[in-house]
């Protein structure tokens, strides 16, 4: 019952974040780097932020936003709303949003 008091609290959060990220942010997808990661620049009205997914699902994906660096230190989980949002919206990542339920 405990994670699931944790998925309603914090994740929640991060999930409506997310929602305003794919509404109003502007998402920009780079040719993959040499390890055949995907590099992807999400543009605020705060600021850009830079996601790095593995479509081979091999490597967590990691963000550059002070929200993830913070969250990957103190919990478990490390997803911030651009990681969120950036897999929602990319077909070939999609799946990778289970890891957020698990
Ligand atoms: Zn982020």
């Amino acid at each position: 019952m405990s994670s699931k008091t944790d998925l309603e609290g914090a994740d929640s959060r991060v999930l409506k974040s997310a929602r305003e990220v794919l509404r109003r942010g502007h998402f920009v997808r780079h040719s993959p780097d040499s390890e055949s990661r995907v590099r992807f620049s999400i543009v605020e009205r705060g600021g850009t932020s830079t996601v790095t997914a593995d479509p081979a699902w091999t490597r967590p994906p990691v963000c550059d936003c002070y929200d993830h660096r913070t969250n990957a230190r103190f919990r478990s989980g490390e997803w911030c709303r651009h990681i969120v949002a950036v897999l929602a919206k990319e077909e070939d990542l999609r799946c990778q949003l289970i890891d957020l339920l698990l």
